[in-house]
């Protein structure tokens, strides 16, 4: 195993090395000589909760505002602490436990850091988990309730992962921030693809919907098909309209993403202005393109929307995040960018429990009854909520 700059395409024995130091370049895990390159290690972590082998459902005929004959909800939510990044911390840890790491540090928006200070119990090392301010406050919640130190920094997520680079720097810790930053959690994505081919019996879907900050999912998801060999899904990056850098440079076609300025989104877990590394962004633009893919913005309103098909209309609980997929799967479908009978594959990465905030400000079916009420009082306000065909 090595790694690999993806610009310049110098090569380095596998320690803990986060850039190239050539070109300043992201790595990539490379193992020559095994086909498919790896994966028995990455099935098999040394620090695991049962991560991965996440259910690929199909859509509920009939939940769509603008209908799809063949949509499958990849739902990342089943994972141990709620998200897709489980997928990353625990091939990140166990590969950092090899070198001798004592601790992890990560810069997170919520999911990743409440994974990483999941992963940390289970392997009896410390965490340093720097998160904005201003995440949603389950999300912090499960962070501290897995026992880590929970730093609460001022400003936007990029400035967590400035902080994040010092304290691992100082202090020796791997560094399992879930950008492109550590290349052993980066690789493992590439299962996400390995398992939606399975899935599919080996037909590869025509469009693969991906909520993107800096896209290592994208990676991931590119990786696992063209690990398969045959056909490639055209790989859409979703972003919110109040943080989408890789979106603004696609529809530019521009060569290079540049830095957000602030962000403002609901959808936490993709609001990152990629501050100090937009070269992330641009390394994802460049995937996206090859696949034959796009890169899209949806309105918080879309995603909200997207949240109630999920959750009233199929029985998946996804944050905003996780709901973006949808949300730009539906605006496609809608444009007619994308025909009612293509493939589609919608990437459902975080949980709704991370993020009650926004439910709770939505429309509910809700009444409130005195302990000796007659059951008719219920009835009639079931009558009263119409046929479940269109729940949403
Ligand atoms: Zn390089």
């Amino acid at each position: 195993m090595t790694l690999t700059c993806v610009d310049c395409r110098a090569s380095y024995p596998a320690t803990l090395l986060y850039a190239c130091e050539a070109c300043g370049g992201l790595l990539e895990v490379t193992r020559p000589g095994t086909e498919p390159p790896g994966l028995d290690a990455l099935v098999s972590p040394a620090v695991t909760l049962g991560e991965c082998g996440t259910p690929l459902l199909p859509v509920r005929p009939g939940s769509l505002p603008t209908p799809a004959r063949a949509l499958w909800f990849k739902d990342e939510t089943r994972n141990p602490s709620g998200s897709f990044k489980d997928r990353l911390v625990s091939a990140a840890l166990t590969t950092a436990l090899t070198f001798g790491s004592k601790g992890l540090v990560c810069a997170s928006s919520g999911n990743a850091g409440a994974s990483a200070a999941a992963y940390a119990a289970r392997a009896g090392i410390p965490a340093v988990i720097l998160v904005p301010e201003r995440t949603p406050t389950e999300k912090m919640a499960q962070i501290a309730a897995y026992g880590a130190l929970l730093v609460k920094v001022a400003g936007h997520y990029s400035n967590s992962y400035a902080m994040a680079l010092a304290v691992a720097r100082e202090t020796g810790f791997v560094n399992v921030t879930t950008t492109f930053l550590n290349p052993y959690g980066t690789d493992a994505l590439r299962l996400v693809g390995h398992e939606i081919y399975d899935q599919l019996g080996g037909q590869v879907p025509d469009w693969v919907f991906v909520p993107t900050g800096s896209g290592p999912l994208v990676k991931g998801v590119f990786q696992g098909f063209a690990d398969r060999g045959g056909r490639m899904p055209r790989l859409v990056a979703v972003q919110a309209e109040g943080c989408a850098p890789i979106v603004k440079a696609f529809e530019e076609r521009a060569g290079e993403v540049q830095a957000w300025g602030e962000p403002k989104t609901i959808a936490s877990g993709i609001s990152d202005p990629l501050i100090g590394y937009a070269r992330d962004g641009t390394y994802t633009l460049r995937l996206v393109r090859e696949s034959g893919g796009c890169a899209i913005a949806v309105s918080d309103d879309e995603i909200r929307r997207a949240m109630r098909v999920l959750a009233a209309g199929n029985g998946i609980f996804a944050e905003p995040t996780g709901a973006s997929s949808l949300a730009a799967a539906q605006k496609m479908l809608a444009r007619g960018d994308i025909g009612p009978d293509e493939r589609i594959v919608c990437m459902v990465t975080g949980h709704g429990f991370k993020d009650f905030g926004i439910y709770r400000q939505m429309p509910v079916h809700e009444i409130r009854v005195e302990a000796d009420a007659s059951a008719s009082v219920i009835i009639q306000a079931l009558e009263g909520m119409g046929p479940p065909e269109r729940v949403v």
